[in-house]
């Protein structure tokens, strides 16, 4: 088995190199990850600009480029042989709710599922991480019941652990993404030249977040795991938009 590894904090950050060393207890893994932190870089390709790889003191493969990129870099040409599977992260914070559509650990995973790979995108739940290890550990199980239990290729899985010591986790919850409250205003400042610039602010606080959501599972205490679909199609709107066509201006 052989496991590709990246993430969006960058090829230093710790959850990347907890997870590489949890996941290499059972697999040859290869890390390609961004050279700098690329959070909340979704699935944005360099198209414009070529890529560079260098390989890092830490044995892991460096990319000036999104995790998108790295995940695209690797699969289709910088590794030997092709991966069996993807997995992303660990990331610095919750992906919960909308915020997968921003993820760059979950980008990395989706284009890892997009090239046929099963993927799994991993995120340590909260603010101020501490304990990658369990997140490790987490993805050492999953891996295991991947392995006796494959996953379809289509599946991709956003994984989100509570930060607790293991012995505290309360058990393993098949989730829904919630959704958050709309984001915090723009924080404006100015530069040292006194001209104004834009913080993006924080996300929103979660709004629906009941039982059967990933925000309650971490809320709780359990790991939260949400099989995630690429087609956001709305099917059960195609007709009433088809209807809402051909209805005449009103005139
Ligand atoms: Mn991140």
């Amino acid at each position: 088995m052989h496991i590709l590894i990246s993430n969006d904090d960058g090829y230093l950050a710790t959850g990347l190199s907890v997870l590489a060393e949890s996941l290499a207890v059972y697999a040859d893994i290869s890390v390609v990850a961004p050279d700098k932190n690329r959070s909340a870089a979704s699935n944005s390709l360099t198209l414009e600009m070529p890529l560079r790889a260098h390989k890092s003191e830490n044995g892991f493969m460096r990319v000036d480029g999104t995790p998108t990129d790295c995940v695209h870099l690797a699969i289709t040409g910088l590794l030997k042989g092709e991966p069996d599977m993807v997995f992303a992260g660990i990331n610095h914070g919750a992906n919960l709710g909308d915020d997968v559509l921003y993820s760059g650990t979950v980008a990395a995973a989706t284009e890892g599922r997009f090239l046929g790979l099963p993927a799994v995108a991993i995120s340590l739940a909260s603010d101020d991480p501490k304990h990658f290890e369990t997140a490790g550990q987490v993805a050492a199980v999953l891996l295991k019941k991947i392995v006796q239990n494959p996953l379809p290729k289509d599946t991709l899985l956003n994984v989100n652990v509570p930060d607790l010591p293991l012995s505290e986790l309360k058990g393993y919850q098949s989730t829904r993404l919630g959704q958050r409250h709309k984001a915090e205003s723009v924080i404006k400042s100015s530069d040292p030249r006194g001209r104004e610039i834009y913080w993006v602010g924080p996300p929103g606080k979660e709004q629906d977040a009941g039982p059967g959501t990933d925000f309650f599972a971490i809320k709780k205490g359990c790991v939260s795991i949400t099989p995630l679909q690429l087609d956001l199609t709305r099917y059960d709107k195609i007709d009433e938009i088809t209807q809402w066509l051909s209805l005449s201006e009103g005139k």
